[in-house]
């Protein structure tokens, strides 16, 4: 039987990370993975370059039923330190927009990285190894893998949500909780697109691949300005993912597709100066022609000219455009989600440590925990930080 000093299941963002720290410490660390390659998220992750860290990180980027938790691990390893150890891996990275960082060449340059912070740390990786069981006893952890059992007196949780099967996620770690008595908040899919009733997307059906810079406001009052994007199975894009974290089933959202636009002075403005022109050309110098087009169609845009143009209209047309109130019919799901929110709970976990309070030697990293990010960074802060408080713990014993 081997021995560890701690062992970590999950290589992925956090675990890998977490390994890397506590074998540059000195723990005797192994890493164990069910898939064929490590980090595989990390590589399909921002369109193939990583969006590794946020410029502005910070605590409210971040929903958890226990708000405060992330705060600790998240001051203690900031985006600062993770962009440092990037220049240190001379990987160059730019930041596309509100404060998003992307690796200029590739995200594989990412999982290059972590696994030569492992190798300095002497971290021994073990892919395609399913965990079959977990024991406790007073001298720590036993596993039992598919062909071997290893002990531990520390063991990682890193096994991530439920988002994308297809790249590895299992409920492992939510299982691995509710064995030792830890409480699992129900999880939902996040950062996810929208899916719409049957007639609305038939309606909608012509303007697939249409994106309109937009502020979506969920039935909470949280707002998000950015691309709307339609789809041929509903409504992407960052500002429908993002509001997709907050939104409930059943709950309406609503879509200002001219945020910056006095809509009744500019209308005004178009009429004095060309009663004659059609309210669909004057509305196309604000609004992809498509769209016009879609919403003239389904009477939403009145087939007038801007003098035939009443009080009344105009009114409903700057509801149409200002406060286009949607209600999915739900969200593609985990199949296509980038989070998964809720997990265990972290009022089970000290956020000093990421130990459970209740199970000496026992923890959680990384997605696996109730603490979920915004689009565009915050989730792989999260891994580092977690990870990085995981880590000097297993080091300080
Ligand atoms: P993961 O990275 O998911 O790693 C978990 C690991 O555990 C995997 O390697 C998995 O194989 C392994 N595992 C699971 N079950 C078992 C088991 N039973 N036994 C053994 N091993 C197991 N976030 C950002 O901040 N920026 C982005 O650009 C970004 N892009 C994304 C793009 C996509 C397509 C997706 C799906 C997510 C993206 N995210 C992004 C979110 C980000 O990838 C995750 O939040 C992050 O990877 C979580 O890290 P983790 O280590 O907790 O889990």
């Amino acid at each position: 039987m081997e021995q560890f000093d701690a062992v970590i299941i999950g290589a992925g963002a956090a675990g890998l990370f977490c390994a890397a720290q506590a074998g540059q410490a000195g723990c005797r660390v192994l890493v164990l993975d069910n898939g064929k390659k490590p980090g595989r998220k990390i590589l399909m992750s921002g369109g193939g370059r990583c969006n590794f860290t946020n410029l502005y990180v910070e605590p409210a980027a971040y929903l958890s039923e226990n708000p405060h938790f992330c705060k600790s691990a998240l001051a203690r390893y900031t985006q600062w330190d993770f962009i440092e150890l990037v220049g240190k891996h001379g990987i160059a990275w730019h930041e596309k927009t509100l404060g998003q960082l992307f690796c200029d060449d590739s995200a594989q340059q990412i999982v290059d990285m972590l696994m030569a912070e492992c190798e300095k740390g002497s971290v021994t990786l073990r892919l395609r190894t399913e965990v079959l069981s977990i024991e406790r006893d007073d001298n720590g952890y036993t596993l039992q893998l598919n062909g071997a059992e290893v002990k531990t007196p520390k063991l990682v949780i890193a096994t991530g949500g439920l988002s994308m099967p297809g790249l590895g996620a299992t409920p492992f770690g939510y299982k691995v909780a509710e064995q030792f008595g830890l409480n699992v908040l129900p999880t939902r899919a996040g950062l996810v697109p929208f899916t719409l009733h049957k007639p609305l997307l038939e309606q909608l059906q012509t303007l697939s691949g249409v994106a309109v810079p937009s502020v979506v406001t969920a039935e909470n009052g949280v707002t998000f300005r950015e691309n709307i994007l339609f789809t041929h199975r509903g409504l992407s894009g960052p500002a429908v993912l993002q509001i997709s974290s907050y939104w409930q089933p059943g709950e309406w959202v609503s879509v200002n597709l001219l945020p910056d636009t006095d809509l009744s002075a500019f209308l005004n403005a178009q009429r004095e100066a060309h009663p004659n022109q059609s309210l669909k050309n004057t509305l196309a110098m604000l609004l992809p022609k498509r769209l016009v087009e879609c919403l003239q169609e389904l009477k939403q845009i009145p087939d007038a000219t801007l003098k035939q143009l009443n009080g009344r209209q105009q009114q409903a047309l700057e509801e149409t455009l200002q406060n286009w109130r949607v209600q999915p019919n739900g969200t593609e799901g985990y199949r296509t989600a980038e989070v998964t929110l809720g997990g265990v709970d972290t009022h089970a976990l000290s956020s000093r440590t990421m130990e459970a309070r209740n199970v000496p030697g026992l923890y959680f990293i990384g997605e696996v925990v109730d603490v979920t990010g915004w689009l565009g960074g915050y989730n792989f802060q999260w891994a580092w930080a977690s990870a990085w408080a995981c880590a000097q713990a297993l080091a300080e014993s």
